[in-house]
């Protein structure tokens, strides 16, 4: 069980995120939505303790979250933007195993294992000694998939992945979730869209600030939910 309490952020005294609570049934593909600016990429940040939080506690399993991060990996919405310097594509994917892979002192032959088998998953195993700034915004997204595989994280969340990645990128990213939860994963992912990239998911949470709803798709998207969420006009177009 992954469990949300109460949890709220401020940027220096602006209220981004307020109360929110939650509970997620471990091994779940869970997709959050809110209009741009409801607190989406706040609510996971402060989830995993990069932001600091006002109030509010998050639970893994029965422990803190933020002392478990091991089993997390987060492919932040900023990660495709910030490549001007020239990391290989090879690169990248390990960097994910720098700490496990320190425990046995430098890249050992296992980090190199899953390092391959997550970037050849994805299809970008022949990319794998180009820099990363050189590859296309889907290429970008699907190594940063590899890495989060390649960490064999428990727990994994994705801010924005569908977002101006090419069809085949799509399709991987979204066989991939299919897989992991699967396997016993847990995910959640930000979607920007409201169309029918959302019947994925297994429960929705739509967020504006407060948790507005929780729960699957056909009860979270109503005209209701939609008109607290984004206002009139966008719940008209989608009820
Ligand atoms: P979303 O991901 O849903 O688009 P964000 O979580 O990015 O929303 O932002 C929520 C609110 O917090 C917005 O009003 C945004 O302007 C504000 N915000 C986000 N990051 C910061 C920051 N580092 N400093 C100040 N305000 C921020
Ligand atoms: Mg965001």
């Amino acid at each position: 069980m992954l469990e949300v309490q109460n949890l709220s952020v401020n940027y220096r005294g602006n209220r981004a995120l307020q109360d929110v609570s939650f509970f997620i049934p471990l091994g779940q593909l869970v997709g959050i939505i809110g209009p741009n600016g409801a607190g989406k990429s706040t609510l996971v940040e402060a989830m995993l303790n990069l932001i600091p939080a006002t109030q509010g506690t998050v639970r893994f399993k029965g422990r803190a979250l933020k002392n478990q991060l091991l089993k997390t990996s987060y492919v932040s919405q900023r990660s495709l933007v910030d490549w001007d310097y020239p990391i290989t594509v090879w690169n990248v994917v390990m960097m994910a195993q720098t700490v496990q892979a320190g425990l046995f002192r430098g890249f050992n032959r296992q980090a190199r294992h899953l390092a391959g088998a997550a970037l050849e998953r994805v299809g970008m195993y022949e990319l794998r000694d180009r820099p990363i700034g050189e590859l296309s915004g889907g290429q970008q997204q699907r190594v940063f998939l590899a890495r989060a595989l390649a960490k064999e994280a428990e727990f994994l969340i994705f801010d924005e992945p569908f977002t101006a990645v090419d069809r085949k990128t799509e399709d991987i990213i979204f066989e991939i979730f299919q897989e992991l939860r699967a396997e016993g994963k847990t995910l959640m992912v930000i979607n920007h869209d409201l169309g029918d990239s959302l019947a994925i998911y297994d429960q929705l949470l739509l967020l504006n600030k407060r948790l507005i709803a929780q729960g699957p798709r056909h009860e979270v998207v109503t005209s209701d939910n939609l008109e607290r969420a984004y206002g009139r006009g966008l719940a008209r177009v989608f009820a």
